[in-house]
């Protein structure tokens, strides 16, 4: 399948649609999800167009990785999570909803199960206060 240029985060990306934005550069937009499965639920989300990684441009790949990183640990900082769970879905039977590549970062609290993908919607003065704690650590 190829690339739908009207996904949600391509018009997030053109700001068309608002977001929590944690960070923006050449390469990427960091925001928060509005659909957490944990306080802290991060999204990385590569600029150049591509479905997910199956399609993505290996340069693309590389380039956003260390903001993965940074991310996570911004995030773990934030939010004193114990843990941080990496995920990336590739096509609707393994999960992915929004087919513009993105990486989740979702801090993981020790007791505590995570809610359901694309679960229920976060209060936004939370995320706007959780963005800006995270943006701070980057
Ligand atoms: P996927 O299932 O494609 O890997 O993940 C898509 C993610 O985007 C889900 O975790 C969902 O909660 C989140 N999401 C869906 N719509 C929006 C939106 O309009 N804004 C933001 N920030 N996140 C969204």
């Amino acid at each position: 399948m190829s690339y739908d240029p009207t996904n949600i985060f391509a018009k997030i990306l053109k700001g068309e649609l608002p977001c929590h934005k944690v960070h923006e550069d050449d390469d990427a937009l960091v925001m928060m999800d509005i659909f957490p499965q944990s306080k802290g639920h991060t999204l990385i989300v590569p600029k150049a167009p591509s479905r997910n990684l199956l399609d993505a441009d290996p340069a693309a790949i590389s380039a956003v990785m260390p903001l993965v990183q940074r991310v996570a640990r911004a995030v773990k900082a934030a939010t004193n999570a114990d843990g941080i769970r990496l995920a990336q879905f590739n096509e609707a039977p393994a999960g992915q909803t929004v087919f513009h590549l993105h990486f989740h970062v979702i801090p993981v609290y020790e007791g505590v199960p995570l809610g359901a993908h694309a679960g229920g919607k976060a209060d936004d003065a939370e995320l706007a206060a959780l963005a800006q704690d995270i943006a701070a650590r980057l």
